[in-house]
């Protein structure tokens, strides 16, 4: 089999922060398969076809990414961010494990790229610069239940908190709930982190106390970073400096 199977992260939106390594992939690419505002951000050219899909059919998209890169073809699969960060590697494993015998032949290959979280921490300055964990607030594939549980067990470990997919249209909910439970189980004025679209022309970061915090500060174009208790902010001209010393008391 000669076909491959490269899937790769495009970063947070800025060109600058795409991988050369990635750039290399798409340039050989023959097709790119993706959600459809992330594969827009290929260049067309000559020789290559697009296949932007919607939301939530990950598996059908990564199905559809093997069984042309088994017919030989020069597939891509482009996430934003990271591809392995609540993204399509995971999709194209769980296809590939359930394929056909005839896939695990196939040259697969995952490309690094810069995730939201980083690229976040990386403007306000270092919150995650001691232990810290990344949650998706998503319940589309897992209980709440659960993920009420690891928040829970995350402010006990005292983690600074990365949370991906805090609020949309349709789960206007769990932002508010997620928001309440650490208002009451933090009892200090942590920061908290609002970074949304990082490194696009809609960039907005806004640092705001934990009390002080409300769900409308988020939305799914957002990633939001919760200090641990530790995590301080030095004030001076200019925009605010967070950062989580790297030991702990
Ligand atoms: N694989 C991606 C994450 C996909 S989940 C990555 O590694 O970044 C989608 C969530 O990522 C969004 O709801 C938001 O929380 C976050 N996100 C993606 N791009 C972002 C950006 N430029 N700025 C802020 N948050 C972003």
């Amino acid at each position: 089999m000669t076909g491959t199977l490269t899937i790769v992260g495009l970063g947070p939106g800025a060109d600058d922060l795409i991988t050369p390594e990635v750039q290399s992939a798409l340039a050989e690419a023959t097709d790119v398969v993706g959600y459809i505002p992330y594969v827009a951000r290929v260049a067309d050219r000559p020789g290559l076809t697009k296949h932007a899909s919607d939301n939530r059919v990950e598996l059908d998209r990564a199905q559809h990414a093997l069984g042309m890169a088994a017919d030989g073809r020069r597939v891509v699969v482009v996430s934003s961010g990271d591809p392995g960060v609540f993204a399509m590697a995971s999709a194209v494993f769980e296809a590939l494990e359930a394929g056909p015998a005839e896939w695990r032949g196939l040259d697969i290959r995952v490309l690094p790229g810069i995730t939201a979280m980083l690229a976040a921490a990386a403007r306000a300055g270092a919150p995650l610069g001691h232990d810290f964990c990344a949650i998706n607030l998503s319940d589309n594939l897992k209980p709440w239940s659960l993920i009420e549980k690891r928040l829970k067990l995350a402010v006990e470990a005292d983690f600074a908190m990365a949370f991906y997919n805090p609020r949309s249209k349709a789960r206007p909910q769990g932002f508010e709930k997620t928001l309440a439970l650490l208002q009451k189980t933090c009892a200090d004025t942590r920061p908290v982190i609002f970074a949304r679209a990082v490194s696009t022309r809609d960039e907005q970061v806004n640092v705001v106390a934990l009390p002080e915090c409300t769900a409308e500060m988020a939305d799914m174009r957002t990633v939001v970073i919760v200090g641990s208790s530790q995590t301080r902010v030095i004030h001076r001209t200019g925009a605010p400096i967070v950062y989580t010393p790297r030991s702990a008391p």
